[in-house]
């Protein structure tokens, strides 16, 4: 493999405070850049969306907002612990859904209300505005998908991004130059494709090629019938249960979380499988699919007010890379995110500071 490698950088001109690029403003990216950022650095994010969460996502309609990637965040790790505490405190609250069902094919209560021993976690009024609210302070280029990475023109010795605006937008290409450092903070198969694309450190990406993610087709559904009739809600008594239907995996009541609005909105969650099965398909036939099985799982029958189903591509690490990151001291670039440890929340989080402590 022809494969780029970075001049030494010269010891005696390193500043304290080094210009470092964070390629991606989910949470693993987040949590490295406001470290460094914290540790003094001069830290630059790139977005390819025009919002920071990355899966940590709340689509806004007209009935009220769906969480339609992340539905919650558990906490095992002491730091993301005290990160929440020390700044989104009041923002985060528990969700009543910690006991959630598990459900037959049928739809029958398999095992009633399977406590987790943990709380489930949601910050209000969406899963992004923990990102949002984190990703405030920090210098974000939004729109800006990084598409390169190579040796600054100017200081060979620094990196430089190649950048494109978002898709449908007519943007120029654009150059960042002068960074000491570059952190990819973004799903595997895109890290892997940007390494690959910049011919660059050739056994990490070898090591990635071994991390599997799965997809997830998301079914988002309200239903505004049920308080123009003066009903709580309409269907079962539970507001999450994971299922072993063969199409669908989990399925929650939005408006059961807190902060969420009173409409009655599902977030309906297929398996991997299915989802992988069902890649090509065209979304109205997902979404057909996946409603018929909504309807047996819940009981549900009436004709939703609002529906669109949405992929995720990768959504849901299923063979990690078995380290919380990745930092190549030589080249000065640092892999992080879910995908390194697992597929939560908590595993971006962890990832992104762990890399982050190790660089600063
Ligand atoms: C449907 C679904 C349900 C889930 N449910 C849960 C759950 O209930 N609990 C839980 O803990 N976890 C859940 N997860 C997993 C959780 O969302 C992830 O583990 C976590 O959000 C991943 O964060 P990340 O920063 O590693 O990656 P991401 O959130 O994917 O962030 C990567 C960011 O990089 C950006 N990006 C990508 N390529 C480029 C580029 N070339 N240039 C610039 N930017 C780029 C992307 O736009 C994105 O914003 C779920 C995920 C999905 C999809």
């Amino acid at each position: 493999m022809n494969t780029r490698t970075r001049p030494t950088r010269s010891t005696t001109s390193a500043a304290p405070a080094r210009r470092i690029a964070v390629i991606g403003a989910g949470i693993a990216g987040i949590a490295c850049a406001r470290t460094l950022a914290q540790a003094g650095h001069n830290v630059q994010v790139f977005e390819a969306n025009t919002v920071p969460g990355g899966r940590m996502a709340t689509a806004d309609t007209a009935f009220g907002s769906f969480d339609h990637g992340a539905q919650y965040f558990t906490v095992r790790d002491t730091r993301f612990a005290q990160a929440l505490e020390q700044t989104a405190k009041t923002m985060c609250r528990p969700w009543s859904a910690n006991t959630v069902h598990v459900l037959d094919p049928y739809g029958r209560v398999a095992a009633a209300a399977l406590p987790t021993g943990e709380r489930h976690w949601v910050p209000a009024p969406g899963m992004q505005a923990l990102p949002a609210h984190w990703a405030t302070p920090l210098a974000v280029e939004f729109g800006t998908r990084v598409t390169g990475i190579a040796p600054d023109r100017l200081q060979p010795q620094q990196w430089q991004l190649t950048t494109e605006g978002m898709l449908g937008t007519p943007d120029a290409q654009r150059v960042f130059g002068g960074f000491v450092d570059v952190v990819l903070a973004v799903p595997s198969v895109q890290a892997l494709q940007l390494l690959r694309a910049s011919s660059l450190a050739p056994a990490l990406q070898e090591r990635m090629a071994a991390v599997s993610v799965g997809p997830c087709w998301t079914l988002l559904l309200a239903f505004p019938q049920a308080q123009q009739v003066g009903l709580p809600h309409l269907g079962p008594q539970w507001n999450a249960a994971r299922s072993t239907h063969h199409r669908i995996a989990w399925l929650a009541r939005e408006n059961s979380k807190p902060g969420r609005g009173t409409i009655e909105r599902w977030t309906v969650q297929a398996s991997t499988a299915w989802s992988a099965e069902h890649l090509q398909d065209d979304p109205t036939r997902v979404q057909a699919k996946l409603l018929r099985a909504f309807a047996e799982v819940t009981g549900i029958r009436a004709a939703p007010a609002f529906a669109t189903a949405h992929l995720w591509h990768q959504a849901q690490t299923l063979a990690p890379l078995g380290a919380s990151h990745v930092w190549d001291e030589a080249l000065r670039i640092g892999v992080a995110g879910d995908w390194c440890l697992g597929h939560r929340v908590e595993d971006a989080f962890v990832s992104g500071l762990e890399l982050a402590l190790q660089m600063a």
